[in-house]
């Protein structure tokens, strides 16, 4: 019920997108040309702080997790389901990279360096996603590695309301595992996994199951480990991670926003209680009970 609720509130289209991204064009020219920004010259220029009802508008989500959480997969399964984008900023920093837009080049050498994108670049890779899907109609989102530091969270509570922050959490030796088993096909790009966890229950505590996502026969034979997939590397990233998302939840966890959520094991086992935790209803399931 709730999900088809707000998926007719889909409809509405909100104004908050648009003053986020006049606020962080705002930010923005401090630190780059107007020549830079691309902005529509057709778009109005709206408040900066207009916020919406939100009866009438979609859900405005965060999703945070430890990378090898699979939080992109939730994210967008949640994404269609309540008929808002998925927006993940991992994305619009690989396709700008894979275009000729104004900041391809500057990124490039960041990456190439192994340098963390900085939150100028980030939120204005954001912004310009933002003001692109407004033209479109969108009225919600969920966004997937923003914000990353406390700053850009600030930023996003100026312009527009967060609803709920949902933190992912698996237990860290089945991330690792889960980690080292990650696969790309070196021709199609598709992300696979090897890694089969079968844990089983012990002193009370509760058994984990996932099973591996294996390639299709055509992949099979052109499945390539990332370089960076390395156990000492993994471990690293995830103690990176900890150490800069911490104040982030700690923030949303002031505000009464945090859900953290303790994946119970796969897809299967953990999409039924992600749901139930959001109070949602899977319309698929409905759409086919109904028929
Ligand atoms: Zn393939």
């Amino acid at each position: 019920m709730a999900a088809a609720n707000r998926l007719l509130r889909a409809r509405a289209r909100g104004s908050s997108l648009s003053s986020m991204a006049a606020y962080v064009r705002s930010l923005s020219s401090a630190v780059f040309s107007e020549s830079d920004l691309r902005v529509p010259s057709s778009l109005p220029h709206k408040p900066l702080s207009f916020r919406r009802d939100p009866k009438d508008r979609n859900v405005q989500w965060v999703f945070l997790g430890c990378p090898g959480v699979g939080k992109g997969t939730y994210a967008s399964r949640l994404s269609n389901l309540l008929g808002v984008p998925h927006i993940a900023t991992g994305d619009l920093v690989r396709e700008e990279l894979s275009s000729s837009g104004p900041l391809s080049q500057q990124l490039a050498e960041i990456v190439n360096q192994g340098k963390l994108v900085s939150d100028e670049i980030i939120i204005r890779l954001l912004s310009q996603r933002l003001e692109a899907g407004e033209a479109k109609g969108e009225s919600g989102f969920i966004l997937d590695g923003f914000p990353r530091t406390i700053r850009q969270a600030e930023i996003l509570e100026e312009v527009t309301d967060i609803d709920l922050v949902i933190n992912l959490k698996l237990r860290e030796d089945v991330l690792l595992e889960k980690c080292l088993g990650r696969r790309i096909c070196s021709q199609c790009g598709g992300n696979f996994n090897v890694a089969s966890i079968d844990i089983k229950g012990e002193n009370g505590s509760p058994g984990m199951y996932m099973a591996p996502l294996l390639p299709p026969p055509r992949c099979a034979s052109k499945l390539i480990t990332r370089s960076d997939d390395t156990e000492e590397v993994v471990k690293e990233r995830l103690r990176v991670y900890n150490e800069m998302s911490q104040p982030v939840e700690g923030f949303y966890r002031s505000r009464g926003k945090l859900m953290e959520f303790d994946l119970p094991g796969g897809i299967p086992e953990s999409w039924p209680k992600l749901l139930q935790a959001l109070n949602l209803d899977d319309h698929d399931d409905k759409q086919s009970a109904a028929a």
